[in-house]
C-alpha cells in the first residue's frame, strides 16, 4: 500500500527539469505533475486565514506567500486528487525554499506518506546561460531552436517549415538569467544539503542529453 513515488526535481532555471517533468509524466510510472504555478492561480479568489485576504491579492500586491499557506494550497490540491497514497508525484517548482522543504516534509507525513526521491540536475553554469539566452523559435511552427546547440540547417530559415522568423522569450536574457540564477543560489540552493542529510538526495548530469538524463533518472527511480 502507499506506493506512490513523490518525487521532487531540483535544479536551476534552465536546468532541464521541464522537458524531464514531460517524460516522466508519459513513461510508464505515468506521474502527475503538482504545479504550484498552477494550484495558486485557481486560488486567486480563495482567502488566506492568517493574512484575511486573497490570494490573488496578496501576489499581486507583490508580497510572497508564506510557506505554510502555500503547503496548504498543495495539500488541499492533492487530498482532490483520487488515490493519491497510490499515485507517481512530481512537484513542480517547489519546495524553493528550506522554509517549503521543511513544510513539505511535516505535510506529507499527515497524510502517511513521504517523499521517496530528490533528483538534483547539476548542471555548468556555462552551459546554463548558453542554453536560456541562445533559445529562440520558429515563429510559424513553433519548431525550437538554439544558438549555440541546435541551429536551423541553413541559418535563419526553420527546418520544419521554412519560416524566416524566430521569437525569443523576453525574459531569456542574460540580466533576467542572472537575477533568477542568484535567487536559485541563495534561497533554492541550501535544500540539496537539506534532502541530503535526509537521504533522499539524487544526483543526474543535466549537461548531458535529454535521453541520457531521462535514463538516469528512470534508473534512479527503478531502485
Ligand atoms: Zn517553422
Amino acid at each position: 500500500m502507499n506506493s506512490g513515488k513523490w518525487i521532487v526535481l531540483l535544479g536551476a532555471p534552465g536546468c532541464g527539469k521541464g522537458t524531464q517533468s514531460e517524460l516522466l509524466v508519459a513513461s510508464d510510472f505515468s506521474f502527475k505533475v503538482i504545479c504550484v504555478g498552477d494550484i495558486l492561480r485557481s486560488n486567486l479568489k480563495t482567502v488566506v486565514p492568517q493574512l484575511g485576504k486573497p490570494v490573488g491579492e496578496i501576489i499581486g500586491g507583490g508580497t510572497l506567500l508564506p510557506d505554510d499557506v502555500i503547503v496548504y494550497f498543495v495539500k488541499d490540491a492533492m487530498s482532490k486528487m483520487d488515490d493519491v497514497l497510490n499515485t507517481n508525484l512530481i512537484f513542480d517548482g517547489f519546495p524553493r525554499t528550506i522554509g517549503q522543504g521543511e513544510a513539505l516534509v511535516k505535510m506529507t507525513k499527515s497524510l502517511g506518506h513521504e517523499i521517496s526521491h530528490v533528483i538534483n540536475f547539476e548542471i555548468d553554469d556555462a552551459i546554463l546561460t548558453k542554453r536560456v539566452v541562445g533559445r529562440s523559435k520558429c515563429k510559424s511552427c513553433d519548431k525550437i531552436y538554439n544558438d549555440y546547440f541546435n541551429k536551423p540547417k541553413v541559418l535563419g530559415v526553420c527546418d520544419i517549415c521554412g519560416c524566416k522568423e524566430f521569437v525569443r522569450r523576453k525574459d531569456d536574457n542574460e540580466e533576467v538569467l542572472k537575477n533568477r540564477l542568484s535567487e536559485y543560489y541563495s534561497k533554492t540552493k541550501p535544500l540539496i544539503e537539506f534532502y541530503k542529510n535526509l537521504g533522499l538526495l539524487f544526483s543526474v548530469n543535466a549537461d548531458a542529453e535529454t535521453a541520457t538524463v531521462y535514463k538516469d533518472i528512470i534508473e534512479i527511480l527503478s531502485k
